[in-house]
């Protein structure tokens, strides 16, 4: 008999795991996948830490989830800068004074704010009520034109006027030439992977309760299956989606997919960078990742590495069999998730966790701090 079963092998899952072992308890963890770490898995190829479910950047303003993984792992110093690719020209991300300069050729953050409110005074946007107003307004037509609107309709499927402003909201605008994308206190990736820090959380000799996991058993896969492992455990910890533990008895939510086209090609460099958004509506891919360069200090010219891995990234409409990545957080998916939300409430046993179990798009540090939350008030 176990204390706690826990589906899901990802952040939140690994984390509660790790902090009901230590409080003596014992824990099964699942994932029907063949694979600890969810969607944050990486795999090695060519020397190379591959992020398989696409890239994770860890970043962070909170000095207590930044100190709570640095136990399990040391993060390196990557700071995320990537470039926007449109039709051959080339942009510093996140909207900075080098991306100003390069589209209107302004020198000083006063030209820039001035082009800036010229054009959203033009667009004639005083509240704005979506996406496409929102950019306009941060940052004017033109940045819209070529560096957003394509991108976001492709990642999306849908017109940027039909899309919550709150989205655009994640990128930065700066008139400084501070071209780090993320506005946090921490950053950085683990180094050797991040298969490597969810491993050492799962297998803390100084435990002393213990973690079993069992790998390639679907928890959903039938009632009975379902049923005989919940008979194992005082208490579940679920962090699949919430829709199919419940059958999709009230419906679908909607999530977006991501397909990923990995290759390994024979040249030291391919595009100087971790991360290149195509940013024009005909590119099919959104993104193209090196993920060579996610580990710092490894040598441009090949003499480490002489190979390189690459991901296009392919955003697409989810559907039963795809993974889900990003939940649709739009009012009529949130009115189902309240729906099903309090189903989940009625469910004594369960605790449902994570973007998936709480159909929220998550950082990987809100998971975390989640996680700690939840085992904290539960545990
Ligand atoms: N975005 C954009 N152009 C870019 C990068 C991002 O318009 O080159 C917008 C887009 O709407 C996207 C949002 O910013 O959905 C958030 O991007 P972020 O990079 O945070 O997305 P994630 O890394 O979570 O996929």
């Amino acid at each position: 008999m176990y204390d706690y079963l826990i589906v899901g092998a990802g952040l939140f899952g690994s984390v509660f795991a790790h902090e009901a072992a230590r409080a003596g308890k014992k824990v099964l963890v699942i994932d029907k996948r063949n694979n600890i770490a969810g969607n944050v898995y990486t795999e090695k190829m060519e020397g190379i830490n591959v992020h398989v479910y696409g890239a994770h950047i860890f970043h962070t303003n909170n000095k207590k989830v930044w100190e709570y993984l640095s136990q399990f792992t040391t993060f390196n110093r990557f700071t995320n800068s990537p470039v926007a690719n449109y039709k051959g020209e080339l942009y510093s991300l996140p909207f900075n004074m080098y991306t100003f300069n390069k589209m209107w050729g302004v020198v000083t953050p006063q030209e820039a704010a001035e082009r800036i409110e010229q054009q959203r005074k033009e667009a004639g946007i005083t509240e704005p009520k979506n996406l496409e107003e929102q950019a306009i307004s941060l940052v004017g037509t033109d940045i819209y034109e070529k560096l957003i609107k394509g991108y976001t309709q492709k990642q999306w499927g849908r017109p940027c006027n039909e899309l919550p402003s709150f989205i655009i909201k994640r990128l930065p605008v700066r008139l400084t030439f501070d071209n780090n994308y993320f506005n946090a206190l921490y950053q950085g990736i683990p180094e050797g992977g991040y298969t490597k820090m969810v491993a050492n959380m799962l297998n803390d000799s100084e435990l002393s309760g213990s973690i079993e996991v069992r790998l390639g058993v679907d928890y959903l896969a039938s009632a009975d299956a379902k049923e005989e492992l919940d008979s194992q455990a005082e208490k579940v910890v679920y962090t699949g989606a919430i829709d199919a533990y419940f059958d999709y008895k009230l419906g679908n939510l909607e999530y977006r997919s991501v397909r990923f086209e990995t290759e390994t090609l024979d040249t030291p460099n391919f595009q100087g960078n971790a991360a290149v958004n195509y940013t024009d509506a005909e590119t099919p891919w959104t993104r193209i990742i090196e993920h060579k360069w996610f580990e710092f200090g490894k040598d441009e010219n090949g003499d480490d590495l002489p190979k390189t891995v690459i991901s296009r990234e392919y955003s697409s409409e989810w559907k039963p069999g795809d993974e889900p990545y990003y939940p649709v957080n739009d009012e009529k998916n949130g009115a189902l998730y309240a729906q099903y939300k309090e189903l989940a409430d009625a469910e004594r046993k369960v605790i449902f966790g994570g973007r998936l179990g709480e159909y929220k798009y998550y950082d990987m540090d809100a998971v975390v701090a989640a996680a700690l939350d939840c085992a904290a008030n539960n545990i």
